[in-house]
């Protein structure tokens, strides 16, 4: 049997009458997290975890009809149950568990096993059909903790307090998990663009503890930054907005600073390998926690996943085709 399956709109289930993550309108649309790639603006109604109200409402608009659910709160749509489940990812993020009689299919969304102080830890969730994602699915991709990059983070930030040091990373997320890290090194205000500040005060309003930071644009034309860390989103990165700082040094965090030769392309000097999605062995590692049998891998790397969870494990693993197969959140 087969509770999800995949539609023009997106991965659907028949029985519950819902989509999960669509990328067109639908009826009812259960979104995993905030991330663009994930919640798309224009279905009926949407349900999602309560602390991602806040962002989805800035994303999609203030009127949405939406629902907060609490994690593990069961849910009974059409003939089906339904609950979110912590997916460690960013704040909010969730695993969907579907239920109907003896079948439990689990859509994972984005999801990561490293620690992440700003969000609730990843939980398996056991079930007979696990659809997982693939963003960094090959054995190249191994991250180590969070604090220890953000470690490496702040001592580059500390080798020169003669010059602005600007760091890019995605303003949903990644900015944050920095931000929280940070307090572990010190206790110095941190300047982030605007479109970092915005997210940063929701994540305030629902108690995630961060470094103190102040908005760029607050500051007087004629303050330069100097020995100062400030963090903005990759869109910022020579753009006008960088006149602001004479002489910076700069960085960008994410995932795909692992891969040889992308921050050069980018044109950043440095990078610092910083990911909220699950490495090659978490991956590996969380298909088999789950229990599942059957396995569906969208996102990324579909075929090589799907073929080493096959080979050497005998699992019944195929690749999922999502229209969406661009970098997504980063
Ligand atoms: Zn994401
Ligand atoms: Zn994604």
């Amino acid at each position: 049997m087969t509770l999800i399956t995949v539609r023009p709109e997106g991965l659907y289930c028949e029985a519950g009458g819902f989509f999960v993550d669509p990328w067109r309108s639908v009826d009812t649309a259960l979104i995993t997290h905030a991330h663009s790639d994930h919640a798309r603006s224009g279905s009926s109604h949407y349900i999602a975890h309560h602390v991602s109200q806040g962002i989805l409402r800035k994303r999609l608009g203030d009127t949405i009809d939406l629902r907060g659910v609490e994690y593990g709160e069961k849910l009974k749509l059409g003939n089906t149950w339904v609950s979110f489940h912590p997916a460690g990812h960013v704040l909010g993020s969730a695993q969907v568990r579907v239920e109907q009689g003896d079948q439990v299919w689990v859509i994972s969304g984005d999801y990561k096993r490293c620690l992440d102080p700003t969000c609730t830890p990843f939980e398996v969730v056991p079930c007979n059909a696990f659809i997982t994602e693939a963003t960094f699915g090959l054995p190249i991709y191994r991250w180590q903790t969070g604090e220890a990059t953000c470690r490496e983070i702040y001592d580059w930030w500390q080798s020169d307090l003669d010059s602005p040091s600007l760091l890019f990373c995605y303003a949903f997320g990644k900015a944050q998990r920095v931000l929280s890290e940070l307090t572990q090194f010190t206790d110095k205000p941190v300047y982030v663009h605007g479109a970092i500040h915005v997210l940063n005060e929701i994540y305030r309003q629902v108690g995630v503890k961060m470094v103190e930071t102040i908005s760029t644009s607050e500051m007087p034309r004629s303050y330069k930054f100097k020995g100062d860390l400030v963090l903005a989103p990759p869109s910022a990165h020579r753009s006008s907005w960088m006149k602001r700082f004479p002489q910076p040094q700069t960085a960008f965090a994410s995932g795909w600073m692992a891969v040889r030769g992308a921050r050069r392309r980018r044109g950043y000097e440095r990078g610092f390998v910083l990911s909220d999605h699950a490495d090659w062995q978490s991956l590996v590692n969380t298909v088999l926690q789950t229990g599942a049998t059957q396995i569906y891998v969208t996102h990324g790397q579909t075929d090589v996943l799907s073929r080493y969870l096959t080979e050497a494990y005998g699992l019944n693993a195929l690749p999922l085709k999502t229209l969406f197969e661009g970098e997504g959140d980063i």
